[in-house]
Order: structure tokens, then C-alpha cells, then sequence
């Protein structure tokens, strides 16, 4: 089905203007040139596309004929990346995935893709979209949709349906659940029941997806503005456990309710950054899944082995992290940062001398800190103590220096000649704390 411009509220003033050079110079060079996928449906349902993904009947080797600023990418498949300074548009040639071309892709045993690189036309297109509403195609040649699968239909009942069989669908690709999970809880759309039903039973296939791409469709999850709702959709459909099974354990085993609230809370502050348009990093949001199974499997180590708690403590970062790689790739240089910056959560207890001074200049201590807050705020943390490191971040250099060092002096006399006056036991005890 085709909706004609005035049917629909898309309007090309919302498209990226590098977007709309690509589109054209592909239609003037005598190709077919539509944006499909999110951008089209993040417009249509009023948010604002976070890219624009183009498709065209033009061979990869041809796009990058006509543009300077282009480079061909991928081994699944290629695709070209067409670059404006910061801005890359995604350009990629129709392929097919039904009608006699099955033989030219290859499967796993239970059904997943490893690559599709055939190419087709549009209407063959469509049936390699996942979702109804992912699969409306914006033509440039007269601004009209494409609409093959009812995706209109979706958008305006707010509903995710895979095109086809969903079993199937989820066989060929994993991935596809945890997207059900992150586009509901990024759009606010339900999910069809047909759609929804099978994910509790093949979330294990989840085991089969590379690392590596479970890590990119994590941070998708988690640091977009919507790490809360995604949160909850993972957990409601029994995904989130095939990503971080250590913090899942802990969640089950959380009596008081402490673990739950410090992710949630951890997770609503990193959406409340993303909506501010703050820096986010996977070494906070890594810290916050895993510091309370960091915690547990600590105290197992020591109660195993004996040895200092430090020494327990970074064995157990050492094992859930390691471990925590067999199921999202997550690099190396955002765990060592992660580490050094959960270690200080403990050297926060000392504020005396040049050592606890010194904690400020730490390149983890910002981090470090607002992580502090965090656990205050949850429970897990004495308030007073983020509020100490709060205030002591207001003072000049000068001011500082006293707190951390000539402050312990005047305790300590102070505390002398108390003890001096009641006897140990007394009414003054406990007042320093
Ligand atoms: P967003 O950009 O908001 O994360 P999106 O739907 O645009 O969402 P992309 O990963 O940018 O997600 O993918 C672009 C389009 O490619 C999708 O809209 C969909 O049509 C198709 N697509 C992406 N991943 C898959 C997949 N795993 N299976 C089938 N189609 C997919
Ligand atoms: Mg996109």
C-alpha cells in the first residue's frame, strides 16, 4: 500500500539535511532512494530519529561512485557509510531474504542467520525488517510510504508485531527479542500478542549471539534515555538474565529490596544524564549491575580463603567481570577504570590525612563520588559521609587542607579531654561518628 504525501505527517523539514543530499543525488543518478527503519517511525510517532538509515536499489560499488565521502563497511553485509563531518548516513542496497534465495544464505543448526548478502528489490526488502512499524519505507522520488506490512496500522495502535512468523523470526535472529524489549520501552508501544508470547521460551537462544554484539545491543538498551523501562521490559520477558546473570542472582536473592532499588535508581539517573545531554560510560553503568554481585561473591572469597578483604575484593571484580564478558563484551577499558573507581568506594571511609586528600585528584574520583551518592541515596552508603565528600568539594585548596589534616588534631584533643572528664562508657561516646 502506498500513503501519498498529504496522507501522512511526515514532513522532510524533520529529515537531517545530509540525509536528504544522499536521497537526492541517488535519485537523480537514476536510483531508487527511500529512509526506512527508525528514522520513519521515530517521525511519524513524533520523537526525533536519533539517524537516518537509507535504502536504494544501487549496488554498495555504486554508492561509492557517487560520493566522495564514502567508504564500504561490514562482512554480514556490505553497506556504505556516506560521512558529513560528524554525521554518517547508513546507505544499504535492498536485499532479499525469501523467493529462491535461501541457498545463497547461511543458516546455524537451530535456524540463525550468519549472512545475507543478496540483493533484491523492495518489496523483497521488506520481508527482512523485523517489526511491522521498522518496515515503512519514506520514498523520496514523490514523499510518499511504502507500506507492505500494516506498519501504519501499528503506529497508530501503538503496537510491535514482527512481519512473519515470530518464532521463526526470532530463530533466524536472537537479537530481535531484546530489540521487542528496547523499542517498547523506548517508544512506549505494546508488543502484538503473537509477538510477545514466544520470547519466554527462546530467550536461551540468546547464548548463541556473539558477545560482542550483545554488548553494542546493550548499551542500546541502557544508554539511550530509556534504561529504566528497558530494565523492566528484560526482566518481565526473562531476557535480562542472558545478559547479566550475576545481577539477576542478586535480584532474586534480594530480601530487603536494596539490589533492586540501587539498579533502578542507578538507571533512572543514567536516563535523567542521557535526557540532560550529559557524558554516560559503560564503566558507570557496568558498576551499577555489578556491585552488589561483586560484593557477594567478595564475601564468599573471604570466607573461603581468609586473605584481606581488599585482596577478596578485587579477586571477586577479577571473576564477575571476567565472567560477565562470556556474555557481554565488555572492554577492558571500562572495567579497569570500574574497578579502581569501585575500590575507592571503601578508601571514602578514611578522610583524615594526605591520603583520603589526595582521593580528589584521583581521575575516578568524580565518577567515584557519584557513585557514593547513589549508594547514600539507596541505603547502602551513610549519608553523612556523601555529604562530607559533597561539602568538601566547595572548599578552596586551603580550606581542604584543614579539613583533611588539622581537623584530626582538634578531634583527637577534643575527644582527649572529653575522656579526660567522663570516664570511658560515658554519655560522650559515639558523638565523633
Ligand atoms: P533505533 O535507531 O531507534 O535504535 P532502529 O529500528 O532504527 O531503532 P537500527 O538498529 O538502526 O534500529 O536498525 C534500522 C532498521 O533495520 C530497523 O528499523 C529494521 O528495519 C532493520 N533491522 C535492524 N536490526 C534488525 C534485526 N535484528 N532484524 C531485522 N531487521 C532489523
Ligand atoms: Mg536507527
Amino acid at each position: 500500500m502506498v500513503i501519498r504525501r498529504p496522507q501522512h505527517t511526515l514532513s522532510r523539514s524533520n529529515v537531517s539535511g545530509n540525509a536528504l543530499k544522499v536521497l537526492y543525488r541517488l535519485k537523480r543518478c537514476g536510483h531508487q532512494a527511500f529512509i526506512v527503519g527508525g528514522g520513519v517511525r521515530d517521525l511519524l510517532v513524533g520523537l526525533s530519529p536519533k539517524d537516518f538509515d537509507v535504502v536504494t536499489d544501487a549496488r554498495p560499488e555504486q554508492v561509492r561512485a557517487l560520493f566522495r565521502n564514502c567508504r564500504l563497511i561490514g562482512r554480514r553485509f556490505r553497506l556504505a557509510h556516506v560521512r558529513f563531518g560528524r554525521e554518517v548516513i547508513e546507505v544499504v542496497t535492498f536485499r532479499s531474504s525469501r523467493s529462491g534465495a535461501e541457498d545463497d544464505r547461511e543458516h546455524t543448526d537451530s535456524g540463525r542467520i550468519l549472512r545475507d548478502n543478496v540483493y533484491g528489490t523492495i518489496d523483497e526488502d521488506i520481508w527482512r525488517r523485523d517489526f511491522t512499524v521498522n518496515a515503512l519505507y519514506y520514498n523520496i522520488a514523490d514523499f510518499s510510504i511504502w507500506d507492505y506490512a500494516r506498519g501504519m496500522d501499528d503506529i497508530a495502535s501503538r503496537t510491535l508485531r514482527l512481519i512473519g512468523d515470530p518464532v521463526t523470526r526470532y530463530r533466524e535472529d536472537p537479537v530481535r527479542m531484546l530489540r521487542a524489549a528496547r523499542l517498547s520501552a523506548k517508544l512506549g508501544f505494546g508488543i502484538a500478542n503473537g509477538t510477545a508470547r514466544p520470547i519466554r521460551e527462546l530467550a536461551e537462544l540468546l547464548h548463541e549471539v556473539p558477545e560482542a554484539r550483545l554488548y553494542d545491543e546493550t548499551l542500546k538498551l541502557f544508554h539511550a534515555g530509556h534504561a529504566a523501562a528497558s530494565f523492566e521490559r528484560l526482566r518481565q520477558f526473562g531476557l535480562f538474565r542472558y545478559l547479566f546473570p550475576h545481577t539477576d542472582r542478586a535480584l532474586r536473592a534480594d530480601e530487603n529490596g536494596v539490589v533492586l532499588r540501587f539498579v533502578q535508581t542507578g538507571l533512572d539517573n543514567t536516563d535523567q544524564r542521557v535526557k540532560a545531554d550529559k557524558p554516560v560510560t559503560p564503566m558507570f553503568l557496568y558498576a551499577v549491575l555489578l556491585w552488589f554481585p561483586i560484593l557477594e561473591v567478595a564475601e564468599r572469597i573471604r570466607a573461603e580463603d581468609g586473605g584481606s578483604e581488599i585482596e577478596a575484593f578485587l579477586d571477586a571484580c577479577d571473576e564477575v567481570v571476567g565472567e560477565q564478558r562470556e556474555y557481554t563484551a565488555f572492554p577492558r577499558r571500562f572495567s579497569s577504570p570500574m574497578k579502581e573507581m569501585l575500590l575507592m568506594q571503601r578508601r571514602f571511609h578514611n578522610r583524615r590525612g594526605a591520603r583520603a586528600r589526595r582521593l580528589l585528584q584521583h581521575r575516578q574520583f568524580r565518577a567515584a563520588y557519584d557513585f557514593l551518592v547513589l549508594r547514600a541515596e539507596c541505603g547502602d552508603a551513610d549519608p553523612e559521609l556523601a555529604r562530607w565528600w559533597t561539602e568538601i568539594q566547595t572548599l578552596s585548596p586551603e580550606e581542604q587542607h584543614k579539613a583533611f589534616a588539622v581537623k584530626r588534631r582538634r578531634r583527637s584533643r577534643r575527644r582527649r579531654r572529653a575522656s579526660r572528664r567522663s570516664p570511658a562508657g560515658g554519655p560522650d561516646r559515639g558523638q565523633a561518628g
